[in-house]
């Protein structure tokens, strides 16, 4: 069932405080089990051990030994796959229906699979032909490898996708890794250890996976010298102090953090399409997402209607046990999230939006940590409620002039790592779209997510990117060579 072990230096074990802390259902607030509270000596042992691994063996040099390993682990996932979605539906609260696509099937089937493909084309390297310098000639020839000893820091709410989709990268590119989970969503995690150390021929040292109750353990990777890189995936806060405390070092930074973005619905659009497709991203993980459209940004002479429209799909939101195929909106993920996310909701109404439907905990629910899915109107972009990433199940509506207004108003934000826009004419939308600073955005519905799709955000949504070339590339550092000739 659940494994409670931390995998450190190629062995499954309990820690040196020999503690554990509990897992709970964030649906049923019962204890689903308990994982192994790892401490400092615990990263300590599991930084030296990914930095032996990468020093002293052939790990980093050679690729098809690596791609030997990664097609034993995406053969393990595979098998792993109904353990993982019971587990996952457990953990993080995140309803069935998830778990066929973002949650649990599309990382098992294309997170280690797309960088392994990325091996057999990518440029590992190029020759530069010759060039002079001072009256002499020499080749050039410019080299990739592996940056060196990841660490990589997960949150909650897509434990499993966040976590495959940086161990598919930074393995295939060679480098070594010391993964730390989220607190809330430990077994993913372990498990990972588990099969990698069971069903993979993955050396010891290359994956450490340090499970910890005290958030501190991820700065551990953050100061240590021995570690090159931190791939992060969390909050701006947290993304922020990890920038601050990685200056010492220039350590490599990939973060991937907040965000809060808009889904423009132009005047020609489908209001009702977009409303519907606004209320299901907002609501789908119980808004725990940190690439959705928060903010519905609608003309000005479509306003009523559009709030209407909102609020009879924020109604119909089929929520509760997650384990139900056709919930598809769970609970937050700790009590801690539900009272940030009520606070964010009084927050609203104490400036002066409008609460049209939800905005408590539901009565019908009184276990687990449920919000109401909850609609705002008469919001100004300047409220909390506009400008903070809520991270709960919260649609506000804003109204704008025109398709200036809409770009301006969309682009007001500290975030941009999402976005939508609607429009009955596709170059209109695109045009628009074109004008919103933001990583990635939906256009008339459209998705654009997939494993070689870049992911990531403008401003403080972050640097880098998730997947794609891009993110392949991030796990690499770039070595020139001069030759004589
Ligand atoms: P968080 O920042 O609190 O924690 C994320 C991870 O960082 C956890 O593993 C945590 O233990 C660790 N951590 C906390 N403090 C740390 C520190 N000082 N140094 C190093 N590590 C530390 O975020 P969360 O609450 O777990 O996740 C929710 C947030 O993640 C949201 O803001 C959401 O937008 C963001 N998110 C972003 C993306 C993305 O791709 N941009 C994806 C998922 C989640």
């Amino acid at each position: 069932m659940h494994e409670s072990r931390m995998l450190i230096d190629g062995v499954l074990g309990a820690g040196v405080s020999g503690r554990r802390f509990e897992n709970v259902n964030p649906a049923t607030e019962e204890v689903l089990g308990s994982v192994a509270d790892g401490v400092a000596g615990d990263m300590d042992a599991a930084i030296g051990a990914a930095r032996r691994a990468f020093d002293t063996t052939s790990w980093s040099a050679d690729r098809d030994f690596r791609a030997h390993c990664l097609r034993q682990l995406h053969d393990a996932l595979g098998r792993e796959r109904e353990a993982y979605r019971s587990e996952i539906i457990g953990e993080t609260g995140s309803p069935k229906a998830l778990t066929y696509a973002t949650q649990v099937d599309v990382p098992i089937d294309d997170a280690i699979a797309w960088p392994l493909k990325c091996m057999d084309f990518f440029g590992w390297e190029r020759d530069l032909g010759t060039a002079q310098f001072l009256g002499q000639t020499s080749r050039r020839i410019v080299a990739k490898v592996a940056v060196g000893v990841v660490g990589a820091i997960v949150p909650w709410n897509y434990p499993l996708e966040v976590t495959l989709n940086k161990l598919g990268q930074a393995l295939a590119t060679g480098n070594t890794i010391v993964l730390k989970p989220a607190p809330d969503t430990p077994f993913n995690a372990t498990r990972l250890g588990r099969l990698i150390v069971e069903q993979t021929d993955i050396p010891a040292g290359v994956v450490n996976v340090v499970t910890s109750s005290d958030h501190a353990l991820g700065e551990q990777l953050v100061v240590d010298d021995r570690v090159d890189m931190v791939s992060f995936t969390g909050s701006t806060a947290t993304g922020s102090r990890i920038m601050e405390k990685a200056a010492p070092s220039l350590k490599r930074l990939f973060l991937e953090l907040g965000g809060k973005s808009a889904a423009i619905v132009l005047d020609d659009a489908d209001l009702a399409a977009a409303a519907r497709g606004a209320v299901a991203a907002v609501s789908a993980h119980a808004g725990q997402g940190c690439v959705i459209a928060t903010r519905l940004l609608v003309p000005r002479h479509r306003y009523a209607e559009a709030v209407e429209a909102a609020a009879a799909e924020m109604a119909a939101v089929p929520y509760g046990d997650p384990l139900d195929p056709a919930v598809t909106m769970g609970p937050v993920v700790s009590a801690r999230q539900r009272d940030r996310v009520l606070g964010l909701i009084e927050a609203g109404k104490a400036e002066g939006a409008r609460l049209v439907t939800g905005g408590s905990r539901p009565r019908h629910l009184p276990r687990g940590y449920f919000v109401e899915p909850t609609l705002f109107a008469d919001v100004d972009n300047s409220m909390r409620v506009a400008r903070e990433e809520i991270f709960g199940p919260v649609l506000v509506v804003i109204p704008f002039a025109d398709d200036d207004d809409a770009v301006r108003i969309a682009n007001d934000s500290h975030y941009g790592l999402g976005g939508a826009v609607s429009s009955a004419d596709l170059d209109r939308a695109m045009s628009v779209a074109r004008r919103v600073r933001t990583g990635v955005q939906r256009i008339n519905g459209g998705n654009w997510y997939a494993p070689d799709s870049p992911f990531g955000g403008f401003k403080r949504s972050g640097l880098g990117r998730q997947n794609g070339l891009e993110g392949f590339e991030q796990y690499l550092e770039t070595m020139t060579f001069g030759l004589p000739v």
